[in-house]
């Protein structure tokens, strides 16, 4: 009796999100923030206009939002107090301390919301969705936004299976819901920060040069940086890619350039219009060759003098 009565203070301990207020406060400050210091040091030169851009993508956000509300908070929030109660899921059955359970929790959410994106783009279905995002012709802090409703209501039962296959409980579910927020809204960022700070911040976290070769127009380039928080992911599977130089990146999918087929309508319905080939331009060719700027050095290029081959170079 006296163990059960334990068991269940623990399980009510653990149950306890970080408040609402909290992570809301984090997220919407490290956002404001990071608009202030985009604006101040940008590190890739827009092609839209900032503005009329933020408010089509923070449209796109506010349907997407409103769709997690409706389909994956009254799924996900409830299996992950049930899956603490029950004490179910890979987590659960490790009876770790606290302290261990919720980072190593966050972690594993992290490697598999890699595998998402990795199938994001890899199935057919899944990338007519996932396309309204990398559409976006510039990368800064909406487009961590910038998903389609639909690819948020299809995550839901993948993001369900995370929390009960790992045993998510609800406190390591909005510490890592917290971080990814702060993380995506950092690696999307047209923030440049001084070079030899990535360098040191990259073999750990997801930086915003890093993940700008992610949504390159080149589709081998785009095939790569799939990581979400830790760059581990991508270091484990081999698809890190350090060595585009940030000034070669154009950000963008070939078939959608023009800046008439982003409008908002056209982005909503772009999931459900005819797909012409992703990674091809309308006139043909493969990609923009060398137009532009080589002056910037890839991440790369100090690591690969000190330490041959640690980088691979696909
Ligand atoms: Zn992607």
């Amino acid at each position: 009796m006296r163990r059960h009565a334990a068991r269940t203070r623990r399980g009510t301990a653990g149950s306890r999100r970080i408040p609402g207020w909290l992570s809301g406060a984090l997220v919407l400050g490290a956002f404001a923030a990071l608009v202030v210091a985009e604006t101040r040091r940008p590190l890739r030169r827009p092609v839209e206009p900032k503005l009329r851009r933020d408010l089509r993508n923070l449209a796109v956000a506010a349907l997407s939002a409103a769709t997690l509300q409706v389909l994956e908070k009254p799924v996900v929030e409830p299996l992950a107090r049930a899956v603490e109660r029950r004490r179910f899921g890979l987590l659960q059955w490790l009876r770790l301390p606290r302290w261990l359970e919720v980072p190593l929790a966050a972690a594993l959410m992290d490697y598999t919301l890699y595998l998402w994106h990795v199938l994001t783009h890899r199935v057919p279905f899944l990338w007519r969705l996932h396309v309204v995002h990398h559409a976006d012709l510039d990368l800064s802090a909406t487009t961590a936004l910038r998903f389609h409703c639909a690819e948020m209501a299809v995550s839901v039962p993948w993001r369900a299976a995370q929390v009960a296959l790992l045993g998510v409980g609800p406190r390591a579910l909005s510490v890592w819901q917290t971080l990814l927020f702060a993380s995506i809204l950092f690696h999307h960022s047209n923030l440049r920060l001084p070079a030899r700070l990535e360098r040191r911040l990259v073999p750990f976290i997801v930086t915003p040069r890093m993940h700008g070769i992610h949504h390159s127009v080149v589709q081998a380039e785009t095939d790569s940086n799939w990581s979400s928080g830790l760059t581990l992911w991508d270091r484990l599977h081999r698809t890190l890619r350090l060595d585009v130089p940030q000034e070669r990146v154009t950000i963008g999918v070939p078939a959608w350039r023009d800046p008439a087929a982003v409008t908002l309508p056209r982005l909503l319905a772009m999931p459900f219009a005819r797909q012409p080939p992703s990674f091809v331009f309308p006139a043909g060719q493969r990609d923009f060759g060398d137009c532009a700027s080589r002056s910037e050095p890839p991440l790369s290029a100090r690591r690969r003098r000190s330490s041959a081959g640690l980088q691979r170079a696909p």
